[in-house]
Formats: C-alpha cells, sequence, structure tokens
C-alpha cells in the first residue's frame, strides 16, 4: 500500500483510484507542487485551487498555482489570487500536480500536455463525465463541488482549516451549488458550509463579491442577449446567444457571460437551457443547464465536452446557427426532452 508510484513518467497513463489516504500520504511524501484547473475557472475551479495552495503551504511544500486564464473580477478578492501565475515555464521543477475540477487533462488548456507529463497527477473531480485518466483521483460525481472533495482531503491530511482556506472552500461550495438550489446541495455542503463560516469564511463577504458587484458591461450585454432568447420543442428548450460583436459593443467581458444560462433555465416549461458564444477562434462555447433528471451532459459528451447532469458544455466549429442546428437535432437524436 505504500508504494503507489508506478514509475510512469506519464501520468495519466494508468487509471486507479486509490483511497483518501492514500494520496494523503502521497501529498505528504511529495515537496513540489504545481496546482492547476480548467480554463475559464469557476469559483469551484479556483477555490479549490487557492485552498490546495493555502493547504500545501500550511505541510510547508513549495506550491505554485497556475491557470491559463486570468481570475474572473468577482473571484480576484479570494486569499491567494495574487500568487497565480498565467505562464507555466519548465516543469521539471515539478514532482506532483494537483489537479482540480477537471474532468480531462485537456481542460487545463493549451499546456495540458506539458502539466501531464509531470512525474505524478492527482486528480480532484467531481464530474460525471470524468474518464478517469489521472494515475491518483479523488473523483466522486456525488459531490457537491471539487472543494468539497478537498475538505475531505484535508481532514484526511489533518491541516488546520484557517480562514484563508476556509473562504475559498465556501465559495468553491457557494457558487457550484447555486447558492444551495441545486440537487448538489445535500446536507454535506450544508454542514461544509456551516463548518467553514465557525472558521472563519463570511457568507455576506462572499455574496457581496460574487453576485452584487456586477459591473454595468455585464447588464448591458444581459440586455442585449436577452433580445436573442427564443425556444423550440415547444418551449421545452430556451436558449439566448453573445456574439463577438456584443461584446464589442457592451465593452463586456467573455467573464461576464458567467451566469446567464441560468438566466434562461429559470423560465416556466424550460427543461433545458443553451447558451452560445461565438468565439475567436472560429467555434461557438455551448454552455448546457437542464432541469430535475433531464442529463445535458449526454448531449455535450457527443459533441466532444463534458460535466454533469444539469451542467455540461462542450465547443462547436462554426457559426453560431450552425452550433443552434447540430444542438437541437442531437436534443431530438438522443430524445433529450422527450416525454
Ligand atoms: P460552463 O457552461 O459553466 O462553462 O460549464 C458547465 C460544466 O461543464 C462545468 O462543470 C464545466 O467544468 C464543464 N465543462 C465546460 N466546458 C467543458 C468542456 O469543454 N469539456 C468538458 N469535459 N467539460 C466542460
Ligand atoms: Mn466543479
Amino acid at each position: 500500500m505504500e508504494t503507489v508510484s508506478s514509475g510512469s513518467s506519464r501520468g495519466y497513463r494508468k487509471k486507479r483510484s486509490p483511497m483518501l489516504d492514500t494520496i494523503a500520504a502521497l501529498i505528504r511524501r511529495r515537496r513540489r507542487f504545481l496546482v492547476t484547473t480548467h480554463v475559464r475557472p469557476d469559483g469551484d475551479a479556483i477555490g479549490s485551487a487557492l485552498a490546495a495552495y493555502h493547504v500545501l503551504r500550511g505541510l510547508n511544500k513549495e506550491a505554485v498555482v497556475y491557470l491559463q486564464d486570468k481570475i474572473p473580477d468577482i473571484y480576484a478578492f479570494l486569499p491567494g489570487a495574487s500568487v497565480v501565475v498565467r505562464r507555466l515555464g519548465a516543469v521539471d521543477t515539478f514532482d506532483t500536480v494537483i489537479l482540480l475540477d477537471c474532468s480531462d487533462i485537456r481542460r487545463v488548456g493549451d499546456e495540458a500536455d506539458k502539466v501531464g507529463s509531470i512525474g505524478t497527477v492527482i486528480n480532484i473531480d467531481h464530474h460525471l463525465s470524468n474518464n478517469g485518466f489521472a494515475e491518483y483521483s479523488l473523483i466522486d460525481a456525488g459531490a457537491s463541488s471539487t472543494g468539497e472533495l478537498l475538505y475531505r482531503l484535508i481532514g484526511e491530511l489533518g491541516v488546520e482549516i484557517t480562514p484563508d482556506i476556509a473562504v475559498n472552500i465556501y465559495t468553491a461550495v457557494v457558487t457550484d451549488t447555486g447558492s444551495f438550489r441545486y440537487s448538489s446541495a445535500g446536507s454535506a455542503a450544508f454542514r461544509l458550509a456551516a463548518e467553514m463560516v465557525d472558521r472563519g469564511a463570511e457568507p455576506h463577504v462572499v455574496a457581496e463579491r460574487i453576485y452584487e458587484t456586477a459591473p454595468r458591461e455585464r447588464i448591458a450585454l444581459l440586455k442585449s442577449a436577452l433580445n436573442t432568447l427564443g425556444f423550440d420543442y415547444g418551449g421545452s428548450v430556451g436558449s439566448i446567444v453573445v456574439t463577438r460583436a456584443m461584446l464589442r459593443k457592451t465593452k463586456a467581458l467573455s467573464e461576464h457571460t458567467e451566469g446567464l444560462v441560468d438566466i434562461v433555465r429559470s423560465i416556466e416549461g424550460v427543461r433545458v437551457a443553451v447558451f452560445y458564444q461565438e468565439m475567436e477562434d472560429g467555434t461557438v462555447k455551448v454552455s448546457l443547464r437542464s432541469k430535475g433528471s433531464t442529463d445535458v451532459s449526454r448531449l455535450a459528451v457527443r459533441f466532444g465536452g463534458g460535466g454533469h447532469l444539469n451542467a455540461s458544455a462542450c465547443s462547436i466549429k462554426g457559426d453560431v446557427a450552425e452550433a443552434k442546428r447540430q444542438i437541437l437535432d442531437s436534443i431530438q437524436a438522443l430524445s433529450i426532452v422527450a416525454g
């Protein structure tokens, strides 16, 4: 049980599911960590990555947090946000990478191969679509968030939960449960949140930063996006679009699109909400949300993406009209909203 290294230099060659204590023991032995997460990082990705950073520092480890994309302004208040690097040099200085909230190594972005070449890859994730690519995996699709899984690991490591860790983990849980509204918000999420508050997280501060400081550019974008609101399949599928021209005109940033799709899902009769964003590289980013037992991860996986039952995403080559056609066709082909 002690020897858990496969000796492979390619971290994602072998699938294993070691126990929490195996991963904790491995972390205790290693010294130089890279911590990273997915492109277009959300609250769970950022909160988990920064919490992991503080945990590793608490264990006197070296730790670097790398993110391809800028941290959205609403998350810039999180303790540790300023240490994040967006350029990755040579990775031979690292002995271990902790990859958070990623169902696939490619989610890291352009540096995925480099990150995957680090001696040992530990993947901590709660996506239904996780393909078990890592050598060491802590995966539980039943967890509310990656932050919750990290919390379990912290318990195993016996690290004290400082206020810096608490606010990051609290943020991960709040954002990934839609402020405790989704089915992922079970008693474990509430208990964890209460403990994080005991440890120094302040819910009203987190809520204000994340949900009550929208820049006007975001609201301007919301206004033009709502003009594109449309329905298909008798109103069970709702969609909105953000084009590059709309971003230019409103001076909004890509990060200001977060949450727009949830407005579409909130409409009566809508089972599946789709958000199409025209990207710079000739693709359309498609965000999918659903209600109840309607599974949109099947849809995302069909296009090479992934996610959760009620929240998934993928990218489609072509323009918005083409992406729409393909998504609507697949919704029918897969009987996503039938019955
Ligand atoms: P969002 O629509 O908020 O970008 O993403 C919804 C969910 O799908 C999140 O859990 C996110 O991690 C996941 N996701 C987003 N884009 C991709 C993708 O390209 N591939 C995979 N596998 N998952 C994605
Ligand atoms: Mn997550």
